[in-house]
Formats: C-alpha cells, structure tokens, sequence
C-alpha cells in the first residue's frame, strides 16, 4: 500500500513538473492549470493510494462503479473533488446529481434539463462543463463544433442549457481524436480554447473560463493551449486494469 502510495506520489510530481514547464513557456500564470487524475475502472485500493498521495480531483467515467467506491472512501469525501468525465446515459442522471462535484461532459440540451428537473427537488446546484465535438469524429460525444463558420447555430442549444437554474456552466471540455504524433492534437485544442472566447463573446453574463482538456499523451499541448484542467489517467495510476466480463 504505501509503495503504492510513494509511486503514485511519484507520478504525480513528475507530471505536475511538466504542466509548470508547459505553463512557464507558455506565458501563462503559475498554478492556473489543475489537475484531474483519473481513476475509472481502478478498484479501490488505487483511488485511495491517489488520495493519500496528494490527489485533489478524481475524475470516473461511470457513475454506478463510482457510487459503489464512494461509500468505500466515505472518510475522504470531504479532501477530494470527484468529476464525472464521461457520457452520462440519461437513466443514470440522479446518481450524478447525488454524488458528483462536477459534470464535465454535458452534450445535450435534453440532458441538462433532465439534471435540472432532478436538481430543483434538493434545490442543490451542479457545476458543469460542456463538452464539444471538435474534431467531427463520429464516435466522440459533444455539441458538434468542429465547423467554426457554423457556431452560430448552436447557440439556441447554449442558450437552452444556460437557462436551466440549477446547472452552473463554468466551461467547456472536450476529447479529441488520438494521434501517434501528439502534435496533430493540437488544432482541436485551439478550436476549443476559441470557442470558449466565442461563447464568452455571446453569453457574456455567463462563466466560459473552464477549458477541460488533454490527457496522458498530451496534457503539455493542451496547457500551452490554455487548458485549466487537465485529466491523467495511465501516467498518474497506471493501466487501466481490463474488466472481467
Ligand atoms: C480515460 C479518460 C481520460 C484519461 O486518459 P489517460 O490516457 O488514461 O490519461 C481523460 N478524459 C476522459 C474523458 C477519459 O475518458
């Protein structure tokens, strides 16, 4: 366990030194970049390793495996910020209500106001991002954005979501394609950092200064892009372990 812990601490050091080296040659401001280590599909044991190893915010991809891990690591509720960073099947709405501290992949308007309807029996408000196709690939999830001269249609959708009371928006997200070169990545990050500041322009009442993206093969592009979450999974935990059918 507390090799476990060690290495785990370990890890996060070394990334943390790469996101201020990607900060400092990128102009931006020390520590305006947080880290998001992402423990989906790791048992227990793990989680709680990160935990004691310094972990701020854990981010999980399904909700049931979550709750069932959360009531495990109940003692720590307080110290840890949880995510949920994934796509959320409509039917398993409330549990992310219940026991999330943030939904970082809200893609569509029937979702938020499914969310909200659950949200104003607890009167309990819900910090959201929402997450944007950038790429056009088809197997991603997200509000389609990847043909700029056309955002100005999603704006009713925005609009729609701003609109429900117990969702409080702070920004975007978004998962691009995966690349051999890193590189190649980087364009979708532009594109979501730009239309983070197009949204801002439109709906300017309104907070757009979350930019959740980049993972273990490219989290440095992503700050240099202006990234101010960051979500690493396999270079902080591991490998993901492979689910027993
Ligand atoms: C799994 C996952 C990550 C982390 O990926 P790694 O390659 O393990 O760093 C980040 N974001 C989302 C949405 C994920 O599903």
């Amino acid at each position: 366990m507390t090799a476990l812990v060690d290495q785990i601490r370990e890890n996060i050091s070394r990334v943390q030194t790469r996101i201020d080296k990607a900060e400092t040659r990128s102009g931006r401001q020390p520590g305006s970049v947080k880290l998001v280590v992402v423990t989906k599909a790791q048992p227990i044991s793990v989680m709680e390793a990160a935990i004691q190893a310094g972990a701020k915010i854990l981010g999980e991809n399904y909700p049931e495996e979550t709750v069932s891990k959360l009531t495990a690591l109940d003692p720590y509720r307080s110290s840890v910020e949880w995510h949920m960073i994934g796509h959320l099947q409509s039917r398993k709405a409330r549990l992310v209500c219940e026991h999330f501290d943030c939904f970082q992949a809200l893609d569509s308007v029937s979702l938020a106001q499914k969310l909200d309807r659950i949200l104003t029996e607890s009167q309990r408000c819900l910090p959201v991002l929402l997450e944007f196709n950038v790429s056009g690939e088809e197997s991603k999830f997200g509000f389609s954005a990847w043909d700029e001269s056309r955002w100005s249609e999603l704006l009713p959708d925005i609009a729609a979501v701003l609109a429900c009371r117990q969702l409080q928006v702070n920004g975007v997200m978004t998962m691009p394609p995966i690349f051999d070169c890193p590189e190649d990545v980087r364009p979708f990050f532009i594109r979501l950092r730009r239309l983070a500041s197009y949204l801002n322009q439109q709906f300017p009442t309104h907070k757009w200064g979350e930019i959740s993206m980049g993972t273990s093969s490219d989290f440095e592009i992503a700050v240099e892009e202006g990234a101010t979450l960051v979500r690493v999974g396999t270079s902080i935990v591991g490998p993901r372990p492979v689910k027993p059918q």
